[in-house]
């Protein structure tokens, strides 16, 4: 393995996307999948904040529009409405909210995301008097210790002990929970966001290694990868400036995804050649050579 990160290029692509992210766009967007709310909630609600939290708490190898999209339908349903309000979930037999998650399909392994959900949701009705933000007040709005809080907090379950936050507890999804509170929800009192690493999934990945930022000779497991990730991210944002205040690593999440989602999938995965390179906003980044993710193993020659 011979892999550098090149923060100078880093600084220029982070400045570059997060100014098109914020104007006219990456490859012309700027909405997330998680931006459309349901029909009858209000933005910054308890409602909103249970949306937010138990869909992304699903959100693991699958298309994140189509998540969002089924979890939004599943919500304006009367009849499945019920699975986003946490006491409810606690009074509904497993079953039955299994076969109401598949309705929409919002769960794409019945079992399992039931469990990950009904278990998210009955951890805030139970611990925290039904409202997510007890929790985040105990944790003094800390951001890097809510993160190790999602880690460490356990309940037993039939005598063993069982995780409060399964899937929303991980190095993706925790970071990714905190800037949806942020930018969705607009939760204002979260502190030490800059020490919240970038939520990285396969499009951050695809992105920063696109434009070169994490380069070099490598072949082995995507999360091996995704510790340079992290850190070129946490290095190359230092010293820029945004709005009256300093870049953070979770500013670049969602331009970074654009790049990839819209851009860098076109991408021939061996030499590099991307069919939208004209209309590329970081092109001049752009780095020829093999990028190839497939069933979370990396090639990278560039
Ligand atoms: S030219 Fe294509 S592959 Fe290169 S950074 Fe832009 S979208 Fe990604």
């Amino acid at each position: 393995m011979s892999i550098v990160i090149d923060n100078e290029r880093g600084k220029k692509v982070a400045e570059l996307l997060y100014n098109s992210f914020t104007t006219k766009g990456i490859h012309g967007r700027t909405d997330m999948p998680e931006d459309i709310t349901p029909n009858s909630v209000i933005r910054g609600s308890l409602d909103h904040i249970f949306f937010i939290t138990l869909t992304v708490s699903i959100d693991y190898q699958r298309d994140a529009p189509s998540l969002w999209e089924s979890s939004r339908k599943t919500f304006d349903d009367p009849e499945t409405r019920y699975l986003f309000d946490p006491k409810l979930l606690y009074d509904t037999p497993f079953r039955k909210i299994g076969e109401d998650m598949q309705k929409y399909k919002l769960s794409k392994k019945p079992q399992k995301d039931a469990n990950i959900w009904r278990t998210v949701g009955v951890t805030f009705y139970k611990k925290w008097s039904g409202d997510p933000r007890n929790f985040l007040q105990d944790c003094n709005w800390n951001s890097p210790l809510i993160l190790r809080r999602l880690r460490d907090d356990k309940h037993i379950y039939r005598g063993r002990q069982v995780s409060d936050y399964p899937y929303l507890r991980g190095p993706k999804i925790g970071p990714l929970w905190l800037r949806m509170l942020r930018d969705n929800v607009g939760i204002t009192q979260l502190e030490n966001l800059e020490n919240v690493p970038i939520p990285v999934d396969i499009h951050i990945a695809r992105a920063t290694l696109a434009t070169g930022i994490v380069r070099g000779q490598f072949r082995g497991r995507l999360d091996e990868v995704f510790e340079f990730i992290r850190k070129a991210w946490f290095e190359s944002v230092k010293g820029l400036g945004i709005k009256n205040r300093e870049m953070m690593a979770l500013d670049v999440d969602e331009p970074l995804w654009h790049l990839s989602k819209y851009g860098c999938t076109n991408r021939d995965k061996t030499t590099g050649y991307c069919s939208l390179f004209n209309r590329c906003e970081v092109r001049e980044f752009c780095i020829k050579g093999k990028v190839k993710i497939e069933n979370s193993v990396v090639e990278l020659e560039t």
